[in-house]
């Protein structure tokens, strides 16, 4: 579905240049659910911006079916962790949630679209209340429901729930695995937080530390679905788990850091 193909990008140039990813590679499955994670500043909002298309890469490119993304592709959706900037406080959830389904005219009613993306995310009956008039996470669950609507092949996700409570956190993340088998969605998440890329994850791409490349792909072979309690219980969710923190630890003590 998704390939990244010797993907670099440096901001700047000559000797004050960050080179922020380096040549990385990896494919991502129709209706895979890719976890990326790495130190912070490893580059993972960068590759994510340059597989959205938003970020041109310096060299490299992502593929979706085998198609070189060189802007926002239509049938991909982005959801960024700051809810707060990506709604619009003077439209009302619903107008926020129909705003990019202008640019999809084979979405006969979008107003029914609309109107079963918010009730799959639980906010039936908040059509007509504005952003500022919801919790951190109801927001931020406007702007899930706003990318599902928009019926995305391809679902990137930016820390999404990096600004919610830790109960919250887990309800979302309930929530996208939910959807992702009702909608039928290929997804990637980018997240510092290595149990919520265990959890949710069918595989974990690590990033080394900047410049970043793919120093390990983790296959997560836990049973779906998932369970908050019973999954995070599991012996190999520990073992997962404590493999990633290997994996990120690994690079700074042998650098001595
Ligand atoms: P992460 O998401 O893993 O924390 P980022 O992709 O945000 O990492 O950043 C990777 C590196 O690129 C960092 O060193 C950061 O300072 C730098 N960087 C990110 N965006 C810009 C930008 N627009 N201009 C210059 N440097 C940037």
């Amino acid at each position: 579905m998704l390939e990244v193909v010797g993907l670099s990008k440096s901001y700047g140039t000559g000797a004050s240049a960050t080179h922020a990813v380096q040549c990385l590679e990896f494919a991502v499955e129709e209706l895979e659910f890719v976890g990326i994670v790495g130190p912070s500043g490893a580059g993972k909002t960068t590759l994510l911006k340059c597989m959205a298309g938003l970020l041109a890469p310096t060299s490299g490119q992502t593929l979706l079916r085998g198609k070189p993304v060189t802007g926002p592709p239509p049938e991909l959706a982005v959801v960024f962790q700051d809810y707060s900037r990506s709604l619009f406080a003077w439209m009302t959830v619903r107008r926020n949630v129909l705003l990019p389904l202008t640019n999809k005219p084979e979405i006969r009613d979008p107003a029914r679209v609309a109107d079963e993306a918010l009730a799959a995310v639980g906010l039936k009956g908040f059509e007509e209340h504005y952003p500022w008039q919801l919790s951190g996470g109801m927001q931020q669950r406007v702007a899930i429901a706003r990318a599902l609507a928009y019926q995305p092949k391809v679902l990137l996700m930016d820390e999404p729930f990096a600004s919610v409570d830790a109960q919250t956190r887990a309800e979302l993340e309930d929530l996208v695995l939910r959807v992702r088998e009702q909608f039928g969605v290929t997804i990637v998440l980018v997240t510092h937080d290595i149990d919520e890329a265990v959890y949710m994850s069918d595989r974990v791409v690590i990033l080394s530390r900047p410049p970043s490349t793919v120093q390990e792909i983790l296959p997560i072979d836990l049973p779906r679905p998932r369970d908050q309690v019973d999954t995070k219980a599991l012996p190999e969710f520990a073992s997962l788990r404590a493999r990633i923190y290997e994996a990120i630890m690994q690079p700074a003590a042998a650098a001595g850091v």
